[in-house]
Parts: structure tokens; sequence; C-alpha cells
């Protein structure tokens, strides 16, 4: 399987980090090997010293699909999680700085936290789900998908264009403001509405 990230999917998000609120999505990838699951705990990197938490909804790819039109790409996800898609800004920036490609900040080992999944069916409106991150018990980021620059399914009809999606991939689909720092001892607690679905110690 594979991840697929999008990036600036916020305004608020992609203002914080003075990016360009972008005219179509963008995106990058993870291996498999950056999925963390069952709340295990994540263990600090030595490779950077500004490692950033990005709560995300996530979606579970439910069949395989190439060119997938936005009118029917609903029928390509039935279940929607929360993640967290970790990123070390400061090695971010540099590869930003030169032109480079991002992976060595994003694609790492245990950089994709997930959680568990709720069925598609269980929500009223797709495009009004609500989701936080605790960070020690205390808000950290807050968004809805009312807020997204680019839907689920606009998202799934523009990366098919390039990239066939296969049963199990997994979409994470931007986060809002207020992304910043971890350290080791912090306790990150991901809630759908107000279901905890993730939670999981940084070491
Ligand atoms: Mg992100």
């Amino acid at each position: 399987m594979k991840i697929i990230c999008i990036g600036r999917n916020y305004a608020e998000h992609a203002k914080e980090m003075k990016s360009e609120v972008p005219a179509e999505p963008v995106f990058f990838m993870k291996p498999d090997t950056a999925l963390l699951k069952d709340n295990e705990a994540f263990f600090y990197p030595e490779f950077t010293k500004d490692l950033h938490h990005e709560v995300e909804i996530v979606l579970k790819i439910s069949k395989a699909g190439k060119h997938i039109e936005e009118k029917f790409a609903h029928k390509y996800y039935e279940e929607i999680g929360i993640g967290i898609d970790f990123t070390a800004r400061d090695v971010q920036a540099r590869c930003k700085e030169k032109g480079l490609p991002w992976e060595k900040a994003k694609a790492f080992d245990g950089s994709a936290p997930i959680g568990k999944f709720l069925p598609k069916s269980s929500f009223s409106d797709l495009n009004n789900i609500s989701f936080h991150l605790n960070v020690n018990g205390e808000l950290r980021q807050k968004g809805t998908t009312k807020d997204l620059l680019f839907s689920f399914d606009s998202i799934i009809a523009y990366v098919s264009q390039f990239v066939t999606f296969k049963t199990g991939d997994l979409i994470y689909t931007g986060t809002p403001e207020g992304v910043a720092a971890v350290k080791a001892g912090d306790r990150l607690s991901c809630f759908i509405g107000e279901q905890n679905l993730l939670e999981f110690d940084v070491k």
C-alpha cells in the first residue's frame, strides 16, 4: 500500500506556512514503513530538532481505480479515520530552500501514525466533519472539513490522473492551522467529533 498526503489543503495552514494557496492539489507520498499503528509510541528521530504534528482526516481506499471521475470518487472509499503527518520542519525548510524533494522531512519511519477508522456511512455530512488534536490533554489543533480547499472527491479525481489507487491505500487530506513542535514525553490524542481514535506517546 501507499500513503498519499495532500499539502496546503486548508487556507489558514498555507498562510501560517507562508505558502501560497494552491490552484490545484499539492500531493506527496509516504511509504508503508511510515505507518505507526495500534497507538504504538513514536520515537523522536535524531535528524530533527523541530518535529511538527499535523493532524489530518484520512481516507481509506476501498477499490482500485485510475482516472476516477469526481462524480464517482465517493465509490472509492468506505472508511474515514484520523492520523498525524509528522514533519521535520527544519529539514523541510532546508529542502524547500534548495528546491529539493521533501521525503527526508516527511516520509521517515513512523511519520504516519494512524488511528481507528469509522464507516463513511456513520457521517451525516462529509463536508462538515470536525476533528481535533490534544497534546497532553490540551487542545492544540482543530479543524472541520468545511474548510478544505479541495474536497475528498476532487482529491481522488486529481491524484488518480497520475497514480493508480489500490485497495488499502490511504489519503491524508491535509492539516488545519495550529501546527507546532512536539517533544519527548508528549501524549497526542486525535478525535473525530468527540471520539478519540488515536492516542500515543512521543518518546
Ligand atoms: Mg500534512
